[in-house]
């Protein structure tokens, strides 16, 4: 059955992958509650400084950045004064034709007024102007995704009296440049065509410097004269590209740059971002308006990043880095390589204990990890934004076992701080330790994402993504488990709109740039491999080559990276398990005393404490069984047993099973199939340990099993001796025109009984087998596709009657149980009357939601991107359960099944079964367990967790 075919699956997984927790309607609704109130209110600017009118609870309004500055200032920390319009004024804006509550201009000018009045500065005086940053800040930080305007205010008078206030016209015309650049680009929209190579304020500043210096002098070389003449030359290009003069008012520029932070809400890289992150549009952002405070000024100011512990391994160290004379931008543009924040105790040691001090400060009231941005400006420091830091999955996993210790946090908080979703990245491969003692490093960098990556290499994100669909593509055409080959994204720096290529690469590398650099920020999110600011590779754009220490790569050849060393290899270098996989499956006892392994552990166990569901596996080998025993799992939720037929030379009996024109062949063909399964079933059973195992009877419509070419089916002819005319009239006869609705699930069972009674038995008599070893069994038969009561009673009886023949025959008493899958939407509604004769209920969620929505699970690739691009839907809904629509069918079966039997036993063994926010949802429907893929098993265990403690 197509549905199967490994790449699907694996597709499916990767969805499941890349798809986050959704955020609780709850929050939405309290939104609009928040909304509602304030607009009664009217109420659009929050200011904060000496008075301060929001705090750190209120992100809906005022976006994390705005709520974080005002939670700031009311712990004393040093923050420059300013306020935050609301994000209902950036709904307001988009559903009122891109314009503003009229109370908003007034509310603003208190806003500037009160920062006047603590600065002791005015916008647009000619002796001591005010300028000020205009920043946006959505409720869920977006890094680099919206842009930013610093410096605003200046004109040709104010930058004068700039000049002249700080003796320091150079800073001054610096700023003024910067301004209308950075105001050109995001308000004026002066950007690169597609027919230029590079940004035209780029090209301005490159075309000046050869005139003037002829030689590549950098930006803080460039002298008075020169900076003044770019802004002549900024504004002619502004001219001709928009046909308007620069706005030289400060309220001017102030209102432009409110619309600008607005607009880039719906720009192409945030809605990008939005996308892969679930963050609906309807949140909207906020923005900040703020005094400027000036890393620029001399070698006594600088700008930096910095995080409270290490986000890349979770090392408790100040972890960050600064550029001495710079804005902020710098830092995080990935430009210059800035340096590390220990640097700092060097160069300005009061500087660094005051940052000292605040990380104390910040980690003790926040009681996360926090990364913030600071200005040093004359020695000075200024806090421009906290938030709790991205980290790594491993990260997270120390940090919180580290604070729980620290006594920071307690054990239920420690649980909910790993995100779910990411937790996989544990289990990631690293590299295998003899391979790469072997291989010599060819470059080291910054180790931002850690893990092992290898990969062919591309130099730009179209062309990464569409190698990965190819070797996707190939991968699947290959089939059965084969993964496809991997792609590296390697550039210069990266940038939002690499984002595309970074979510299909499995790796990223960078030639420059720190770990907030916009290539580790993402990867840090993403859970990507990434090693960033390797200096010693040199990418070469145009040639699509890199070149390290004279070797020379093309697009395509391979590369390896090490993102928890920071080391970039040649070629392919080959992986081995992580520390918890090696501990828990291949019993390492290296690995098993490793800090890594060790606070996985622990999380498990406290996950185990709070849970209330738990957690079984889809498996269907014995070896499978054994893996996910080891996650974690307590037994099987769904055995497909079809999966049993396609070994060795099974198929061929199979086969003959189907050909056979009469009940005697095909009882003569179970015959040999039975022994087989039976074989299956006890080594299960002997894997499980005690465990139950629910037992899927054959559910795929029988062609799937049939040889499709005339190779095949001339062999099969073969084998049987028939003639391969009666194979191929055979094959055409069973030819169905929708399959997936068609002769499948308990329809075969019905129609042929034999299949059934065969599957039953080798159930039971290898039950009966392992038992006898002193090994408890509790075999769980469903059935499948079941939409009627008289559809089970059937089956049941089969079942029933292998069962009391095996005991007979063999001796003894066996504990099984019999129940059904429920999987379309009729089996949901009469779930009351299918429960009178169930002992379970397991929601198939994937033909739950094939038939619920009437779309094909394996055709549903070709338009589904168009759905999730127009928002019909919010996610995949084969990855995340639809909750308002699916959701629903599971929740009226979960009643009507308990209202027949109090005590029916409910699972959900889809693929939904391993997707963190659709546990979410089976928690509160109160269903018993989950069942996933054997690796998602940790996940599935974390998810259940949290959805306890939430709940
Ligand atoms: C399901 O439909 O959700 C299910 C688990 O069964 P299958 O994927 O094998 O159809
Ligand atoms: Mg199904």
């Amino acid at each position: 059955m197509a549905k199967k075919a490994p790449g699907k699956v694996r597709r499916v997984a990767k969805a499941n992958k890349a798809a986050k927790t959704a955020k609780p309607a709850t929050r939405a609704a309290a939104k609009s509650a928040v909304a509602r109130s304030t607009a009664k209110r009217g109420k659009f600017v929050y200011q904060f400084g000496k008075t301060t009118d929001g705090n750190g609870s209120m992100k809906p309004l005022l976006g994390g950045k705005g709520a974080n500055l005002a939670e700031m200032c009311r712990i004393g920390l040093p923050v420059p004064p300013g306020f935050t319009i609301t994000t209902e004024v950036c709904t307001y804006y988009y559903d009122h034709k891109r314009s503003y509550p009229p109370a908003l201009k007034a509310q603003m000018q208190a806003g500037i007024a009160a920062i006047e009045k603590q600065t002791k500065k005015k916008l647009g005086d000619l002796k001591n102007p005010l300028l000020v940053s205009v920043r946006s800040g959505a409720r869920d930080s977006m890094p680099g995704m919206m842009d930013t305007i610093l410096n605003l205010g200046l004109n040709d008078q104010t930058v004068e009296a700039l000049a002249k206030k700080t003796g320091n016209p150079r800073f001054a015309w610096d700023c003024y440049r910067r301004f209308v650049q950075m105001y050109g680009d995001v308000v004026l929209g002066v950007q690169k065509r597609p027919d230029e190579d590079h940004e035209p304020f780029e090209t301005v500043i490159e075309t000046l410097k050869h005139e003037r210096h002829h030689e590549g002098i950098e930006d803080t070389k460039l002298s008075v004269d020169d900076l003044k003449e770019l802004v002549v030359r900024f504004k002619a290009l502004v001219k001709e590209r928009v046909g308007k003069s620069f706005p030289s008012s400060p309220w001017d520029q102030l209102m432009g740059a409110v619309g600008a932070v607005f607009g880039s809400w719906m720009n192409d890289r945030a809605i990008v971002y939005r996308r892969k992150y679930n963050i609906p549009s309807e949140w909207g952002t906020a923005v900040n308006v703020q005094a400027m405070v000036y890393g620029n000024t001399g070698d006594e100011s600088g700008s930096g990043v910095a995080f409270t512990r290490n986000p890349a391994n979770g090392t408790k160290e100040f972890y960050g880095e600064f550029l001495i004379n710079a804005q902020g931008e710098d830092v995080v543009a990935g430009v210059r390589t800035p340096e590390p924040v220990a640097e700092l105790k060097k160069q300005m040691p009061k500087a660094y204990g005051e940052l000292e001090r605040i990380r104390q400060r910040l980690e003790k009231h926040f009681k996360d990890v926090q990364d913030f941005e600071f200005t040093i400006e004359d020695g000075v420091v200024y806090m421009l934004q906290t938030r709790n830091g991205k980290r790594t999955a491993m990260a997270a996993l120390k940090f919180s076992i580290d604070m729980f210790k620290e006594k920071l946090i307690d054990w239920k908080t420690a649980v909910m701080r790993n995100p779910a979703d990411q937790l996989e990245q544990l289990l990631a491969p690293v590299f295998d330790a003899s391979e790469a003692a072997k291989a010599k490093a060819i470059a080291t960098g910054l180790p931002a994402g850690p893990g092992a990556a290898t990969g062919r290499i591309y130099l730009n994100a179209d062309r990464a993504v569409t190698a990965a669909e190819q070797a996707q593509k190939e991968a699947d055409a290959k089939g059965h488990g084969s993964t496809p080959e991997g792609v590296l994204l390697v550039r210069v720096e990266t940038s939002p709109e690499d984002l595309r290529g970074m979510i299909a690469a499995e790796g990223i590398l960078t030639a420059r740039g720190g770990v907030s650099s916009h290539a580790a920020l993402v990867a840090r999110q993403m859970g990507k491999v990434c090693v960033c600011g390797a200096a010693a590779v040199e990418v070469d754009y145009q040639a699509r080559k890199v070149t390290v220490d004279g070797q020379v790569f093309n697009e395509g050849d391979w590369m390896s990276i090490d993102g928890t060393a920071g080391k970039v290899y040649a070629g392919r270098l080959k992986t081995a398990p992580s520390e918890i996989v090696a501990g828990l499956i291949d019993g390492d006892e290296a690995a098993r005393k490793t800090e890594k392994f060790r606070n996985f552990q622990q999380l498990m166990k406290w996950c185990d404490q709070a849970t209330r569901m738990s957690v079984r596996t889809n498996a269907d080998t014995p070896e499978q069984t054994q893996n996910a025993i080891a996650f974690g799992a307590v037994g099987i939720g769904l055995c497909r047993t079809e999966h049993m037929f396609f070994e060795g030379d099974r198929i061929d009996a199979m086969r003959e099973m189907i050909l056979a024109e009469t009940l005697e062949d095909r009882k003569a063909a179970l015959a040999k199939l039975l022994p087989y399964q039976r074989e299956d079933f006890a080594g299960i059973f002997r894997a499980l340990k005690g465990h139950p195992a629910t037992i899927r009877f054959l559910d795929p419509p029988l062609h799937e099993f049939l040889p499709n070419t005339q190779e095949s089916q001339a062999d099969l002819a073969k084998k049987l001796g028939v003639a391969p005319a009666a194979i191929h009239s055979r094959v055409e006869q069973l030819h169905e025109f929708n399959p997936m609705l068609g002769f499948r699930g308990c329809r075969l069972g019905i129609g042929y009984p034999e299949i059934s009674a065969m599957q039953a038995r080798a159930v039971f008599e290898a039950a009966a087998i392992v038992q006898k070893e002193g090994v408890k069994v509790k075999p769980e038969i469903m059935i499948p596709l079941v939409g009627f009561k008289k559809e089970l009673d059937l089956q049941l009886e089969v079942v029933h009657q292998a069962a009391r023949e095996v005991q007979a025959e063999r001796k003894v008493k066996l504990d099984y149980l019999v129940g059904t899958m429920i999987e379309v939407p009729r089996g949901a509604l009469t779930a009351d009357e299918i429960a009178q004769s169930a002992d379970f209920f397991s929601f198939g969620t994937n033909d739950l939601t094939q038939t619920g929505l009437g779309m094909s699970r394996d055709d549903s690739g070709s338009f589904l991107p168009t759905y999730t691009a127009h928002e019909i839907v919010k996610n995949n809904p084969f990855a995340t359960i639809d909750q308002t629509g699916i959701g629903q069918l599971v929740e009226i079966a979960v009643a009507k099944g308990r209202a027949t039997k109090a005590n029916l036993k409910l699972g959900i063994c889809g693929e939904h079964g391993g997707d963190p926010a659709s546990i979410q949802f089976f928690e509160k429907v109160g269903l018993d367990y989950v069942s996933c893929s054997p690796y998602r098993v940790p996940v599935a265990r974390l998810a259940a967790a949290q959805a306890a403690l939430r709940t």
